[in-house]
Formats: structure tokens, C-alpha cells, sequence
């Protein structure tokens, strides 16, 4: 709520000095001040806590300070002039414009990080309402922020109104004995571990024996995990997201073309999804309606994304799925189209094994050949149509050296030759990142996966131009426009819409953001090791870096940065367990020393600049080791 009126006069500094408290039961607040710590930083002059009693500001002549609720029902609320008057009234006295807060069950909640928050105004004002509350328009009028002590209710705001004061008085400097407030419970995410006094042994109980050792860096270790384990038996709630924080703090993570870490508002979406809408889309009923409703939603945002037609897109469980879906569903339903499939010799073993399977069934697999920056050669590519072409796959975005192919210009060029061509793409390491546009790309069909950006896994997408014929991959309740039977993965499916649209509306932010990242590591990598081959030219889709380090290992690479937090890949994660060298390196010309000394380094926009400084610092010093080593061992 936000208050409307009273003139601003500027703080001085951020931290508090004064703390007014606005009551009917002065006298109930005042004792808590005069004592202890609290009342020696009064005395100290650092801090100023008076109570103010609202009954003395009333004008009503029976000294009335509250009446009956216009809306009927039990109690009292307090009226407006006398609480209005006394706020005008003590902020007048106040040096600046205090930051006034209400008590009440509805507000914020209170904790250290609010404390934290409020110590920084240099006068607070607290309003402590009684019976069944305050008028509202008080809140309009002259609240900054209501806050609550809990989901509970107390008889009245006195209470947390001195919880309030006593929690951020200790926060001044000089208050409490230097330090004593650092390593508190809620102060970070850990509890306070546990805390002894003289003696040593008492009936029997000794203090753990590493405090009397004397040996500090132990003790604070020793702290540390007491911490921990404190904070997970009594708070899990707290020890989650410690962990959490810890796991992230400490994990520089660029391997995001294998796959991203899903973002929170896909787990929320999913979790909202999961919990209301159980119902079946197919189901006729309220449930099943509420659940179709959501499905048809999620196909409309996803197919904006790609300038589709919600009935061009096609769930399925991964990008996989989709490129066998595509290719194989494509020649079963057009038998007349033709004998021959060409893809690029750079594709992702879910077409390439798709197209060479076809080889049994009498088709012939052609392969493009690319040039060294990994490009599909057109003029090859001319040569290879023919009117006996059925398909052509080529994926947008190469896996392992972020090559982009010139889709249109491959498409035009095929269908130039062969209108009848089906082009396909794999669009898997291009979507969310760079502008996917089915008809700018002018393709037929188009496959994505969810997980490459944030999103959840086991669901993907297939966009079929409206026109084209498939066979249905899986047969049964007819689902997918009796294309792709059986119940649809809604939670994924709806998480997999959010991050759509979100990544789809940032991708220049995140693109821009990703290239600086990228210009970052290979200058790191290039200035430190002169052998350093980069792979991944200039022009390429910068989520991707292919780096090779000739005569080294990359399996080793990997693993050693690994130790250190760093993750990154050998090729393509997809292909990674295969003994096989990257057909896509060997394609581009490279040799088998750099091809088995190349690592990939993939990014995500939620990538730092501080990470990657860290992470091309790490391989660095890895692979001097590494070369160090080989230079001995000869
Ligand atoms: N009728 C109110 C409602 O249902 O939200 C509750 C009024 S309560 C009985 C009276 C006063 O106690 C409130 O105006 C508020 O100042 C104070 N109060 C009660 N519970 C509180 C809490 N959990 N946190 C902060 N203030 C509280």
C-alpha cells in the first residue's frame, strides 16, 4: 500500500536513528525498552524509541478512539482522525520523512532480510493497531508497508511492534559487541551452529574437543558443518536452498548445448500444471476441457514463436523423436516421392542413423559435403537434387561448432530443382536463440526440443507445414490429430510454452549478452595457449565454442577442469559415449590430432562474464599442465 500525501524531507544517511511506535498501551511498549541491550544503546544516544499514545490526539469528546465497522459483524476498528493526526503530528517532529509501517497479520512477513531492510531508514514509524484493526484509509493515506510478525493473530500490534524495534535496534553499529551479529541464524542460510560456555565438562558432557584446540581454521570448518547439519535436521526448507546457492556458487557450468538447467518458472508452471490440471485434454468433462484448454494455449504460444499455424506443431518427446518422426513419417506417407535422402555430413546422429536405416527399406543416402567452416557447399548441393529427391535434412545450428547453415538458400536452391523436395531441419541448437521462422527459413518441417533452453525434458516439437503429409508415428486415441496417439505430456508441454515465449521475446538481449561471453573465453583461450585452434569461426551461432587443443585429449581436458567445477564437453554430449571420431570435425577437414583435442564449450545467457573469466582460467591452467606433461613424457 502505498501512502498518497506528506511532504518529503531527505534522509541523512541509512541508518536508523529514530523509531517512533504509535499505540493505545504505551506503557505495554515502553517496558520492553528498559532493559538490556536496548536500553543502553538509549541511553548511548544511538538510537531514539519513543511511544506515542493515539488516544490524545482524538477530537471526539468522549475520548473515543475507534467505532462499529460500517460492513456489519463483531468488534471495533480504529477510526482515521486520531490516528492521522497523530502520524501528522510525530513526522513533523521527525528530521525526515519517516518510513511508516502498519502491524498487521496481512503485511509482509518479518524476518532478518526485512530487519536488514529497515535499519536503513533513518526514522521508522510503526503503527500498532488494536480490535479488529485500522479504517482502511489510513493504509491509503499514510502507510508505506504493512508488515506481519506471522501467520497468526494477536490481540493487537504492541507485540510485534517491539519485535520489530528490538530486531533492527541490534543491527546498528554499536549495539551489539563487534561481530556478533555476522555469523547468526538468518543472517546467511545457515542456522548458528551449536554454542558452549565454561566449563568444559559438565555431569559428565564434554564441549566438542576441537573447540579447545586452539586451532582456529579448524573451528571455523568445525562451525561450518555443525552449521549444516543443524539447518538441514530443523530447517530443510533453509537447507535447500543453501544447497542450492552452494551447488551454483560453485559449478560453472557450460555444456548448455547437451542440455540447460530448467529455469523456475518452468518447474512452477509444471507444479501448477501437475496439481489442477489432472484432467485428461481427451476427457470430456470440466476437468478434461480445463486441460485442453491449457494444451491448445500452450500450441498457440509455441507456434507464434516460429510464425506457424497452431495446427502446423506437433508435440513429441524430444527433438529426436522428431527428426525420425519427420524423415520416416514423411516417405511412408509420400511412397511416390522418391528413392533418395540427402542430409549434411555434419548431422546429429538422430538423422544421420535415421536416413542410413532407410538404406535397408531401398532408399540411398547422400551426404553434403560442407567446407571448412562447416557450411553446406550449394553448388554440391545442386548437383546432388535430382527428381528422384525426397528429403532433405539439414540442421540450423551445428551441435558441436555452432556453424549456422543457410537454410533458405539451401531450400530454394533444392526446390528450385525439385519442387517436390521435402526440406527438414533440426532446428534443435537454433531455437530460442537465434530467430526461427518456419516460412523465412522455407522449410517443410522444423524440429526442437524443450531442454536446450531451460525448458523441461521429454517434450519437443515437430512443425509440419500445413499441406505436407505424414503417417502417424504412434497409433491409438487419436491425439496429435491422430498423428501422434497417446495422453499428452501437459505439465512439460505447458512449462515448455513459458520458456518458449520467453526466450523467443529475448533472444537479442540474451544473444548479445552470449556473444560478449564468447569473445571473452576464446581471447582468454587464444592470448594464454598459443596451440589453442579455434574451430567455431566468427560467424557462427555464439552459444557454441569448438576449441581444440592439438595432442591433447579432450576426455582429459574435461575431466581435469571438471575437478575444479568446470564443465564442458567432447563433441556433442548426444554422441559423446560413441568411440567414433565427430564426422562433423572430420567433414570440416580437421585432422585427428585437433579433432581429439577439441572441446566444446556451450553457453546459456544466465552465464557471467565472472564465470567464464573463471572457467578459461581453469582450462588454461589444465591444459599447460597437460601439455607440460606430454612435453616430459617425450
Ligand atoms: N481483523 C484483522 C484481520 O483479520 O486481518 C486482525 C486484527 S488483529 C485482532 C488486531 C491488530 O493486531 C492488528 O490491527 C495488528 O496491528 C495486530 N496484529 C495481529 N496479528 C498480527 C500479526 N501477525 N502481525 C502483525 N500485527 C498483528
Amino acid at each position: 500500500m502505498m501512502k498518497t500525501t506528506q511532504t518529503a524531507k531527505k534522509a541523512k544517511n541509512n541508518v536508523i536513528k529514530r523509531i517512533d511506535i504509535l499505540t493505545l498501551f504505551p506503557d505495554m511498549v515502553n517496558s520492553a525498552f528498559q532493559e538490556s541491550i536496548i536500553s543502553r544503546a538509549v541511553s548511548k544516544d544511538i538510537l531514539k524509541i519513543n511511544c506515542h499514545q493515539i488516544r490524545k490526539y482524538t477530537t471526539n469528546k468522549q475520548g473515543k478512539v475507534d467505532d462499529y465497522p460500517y460492513s456489519g459483524g463483531p468488534g471495533l476498528v480504529m477510526a482515521y482522525q486520531p490516528i492521522a493526526d497523530c502520524i501528522r503530528s510525530v513526522s513533523a517532529e521527525c528530521d525526515s520523512t519517516p518510513y511508516v509501517i502498519y502491524m498487521s497479520p496481512q503485511g509482509n512477513p518479518f524476518n532478518q532480510k526485512k530487519a536488514q531492510e529497515l535499519v536503513q531508514k533513518e526514522n521508522l514509524m510503526i503503527l500498532c493497531g488494536h480490535y479488529e484493526g485500522i479504517d482502511e484509509r489510513v493504509l491509503e493515506e499514510f502507510i508505506d508497508e504493512e508488515v506481519s510478525l506471522g501467520d497468526f493473530v494477536l490481540t493487537g500490534g504492541e507485540i510485534p511492534a517491539m519485535a520489530v524495534a528490538d530486531c533492527v535496534a541490534r543491527l546498528i553499529p554499536g549495539v551489539l559487541a563487534e561481530g556478533s551479529a555476522e555469523k547468526e541464524s538468518h543472517t546467511g542460510l545457515l542456522l548458528e551452529y551449536p554454542q558452549y560456555t565454561r566449563p568444559a565438562e559438565i555431569e559428565g558432557k564434554k564441549i566438542p574437543e576441537i573447540l579447545l584446540s586452539g586451532k582456529h581454521d579448524e573451528i571455523e570448518k568445525w562451525q561450518v558443518k555443525t552449521a549444516e547439519e543443524r539447518t538441514k535436521l530443523k530447517r530443510p526448507d533453509l537447507y535447500e536452498i543453501y544447497e542450492e546457492e552452494k551447488l551454483n556458487s560453485q559449478t560453472y557450468y557450460f555444456d548448455n548445448s547437451a542440455t540447460t538447467r530448467q529455469a523456475d518458472v518452468v518447474t512452477e508452471e509444471m507444479c501448477r500444471t501437475v496439481k489442477f490440471l489432472y484432467g485428461n485434454p481427451s476427457s470430456l468433462h470440466h476437468m478434461g476441457l480445463e486441460a485442453e484448454r491449457r494444451l491448445t494455449e500452450a500450441r498457440k504460444t509455441i507456434a507464434e514463436t516460429i510464425g506457424a499455424a497452431e495446427k502446423e506443431i506437433y508435440f513429441t518427446s524430444c527433438a529426436t523423436e522428431s527428426n525420425n518422426w519427420a524423415i520416416k513419417g514423411y516417405l511412408e506417407a509420400n511412397p511416390r516421392a522418391g528413392k533418395k535422402v540427402l542430409i549434411s555430413a555434419t548431422e546429429h546422429p538422430s538423422v544421420l542413423e535415421t536416413a542410413q536405416s532407410l538404406t535397408k527399406s531401398g532408399y540411398t543416402v547422400g551426404f553434403l559435403p560442407v567446407d571448412s567452416k562447416g557450411i553446406v557447399d550449394i553448388e554440391e548441393l545442386k548437383k546432388a537434387v535430382t527428381a528422384d529427391t525426397a528429403v532433405i535434412s539439414v540442421m540450423h545450428v551445428n551441435s558441436e561448432t555452432g556453424a549456422i547453415q543457410p537454410i533458405k538458400e539451401i531450400a530454394n536452391a533444392a526446390k528450385a530443382i525439385n519442387p517436390n523436395v521435402m526440406v527438414h531441419s533440426d532446428c534443435v541448437q537454433s531455437y530460442g536463440k537465434l530467430q526461427v521462422n518456419a516460412k523465412a527459413l522455407g522449410v517443410d518441417m522444423l524440429s526442437v526440443s524443450a531442454h536446450k533452453i531451460h525448458g523441461p525434458r521429454g517434450v519437443g516439437f515437430l512443425y509440419v507445414k500445413d499441406g505436407i503429409r505424414i503417417a502417424p508415428l504412434l497409433c491409438g486415441g487419436g491425439q496429435e490429430k491422430a498423428l501422434r496417439s497417446g495422453t499428452e505430456n501437459l505439465p512439460a508441454i505447458a512449462g515448455f510454452s513459458v520458456i518458449a515465449k520467453q526466450a523467443n521475446e529475448k533472444i537479442k538481449e540474451h544473444e548479445e549478452h552470449v556473444k560478449e561471453l564468447n569473445i571473452i573465453f576464446r581471447e582468454i583461450l587464444t592470448e594464454e595457449i598459443r596451440a589453442c585452434n579455434v574451430i567455431s569461426s566468427d560467424e557462427c551461432c555464439p552459444y557454441v565454442l569448438n576449441v581444440a587443443f592439438p595432442g591433447l585429449r579432450a576426455e582429459v581436458i574435461q575431466h581435469s577442469v571438471e575437478q575444479k567445477g568446470v564443465y564442458i564437453s567432447v563433441g556433442s554430449a548426444c554422441s559423446s559415449h560413441k568411440k567414433d571420431r565427430s564426422p562433423t570435425l572430420t567433414s570440416m577437414g580437421y585432422n585427428n590430432n585437433v579433432i581429439d583435442g577439441a572441446i566444446r564449450i556451450s553457453f546459456t545467457y544466465q552465464n557471467t562474464a565472472e564465470q567464464v573469466k573463471f572457467a578459461a582460467k581453469v582450462i588454461c591452467a589444465e591444459v599447460k599442465k597437460l601439455y607440460a606433461r606430454r612435453k616430459g613424457r617425450r
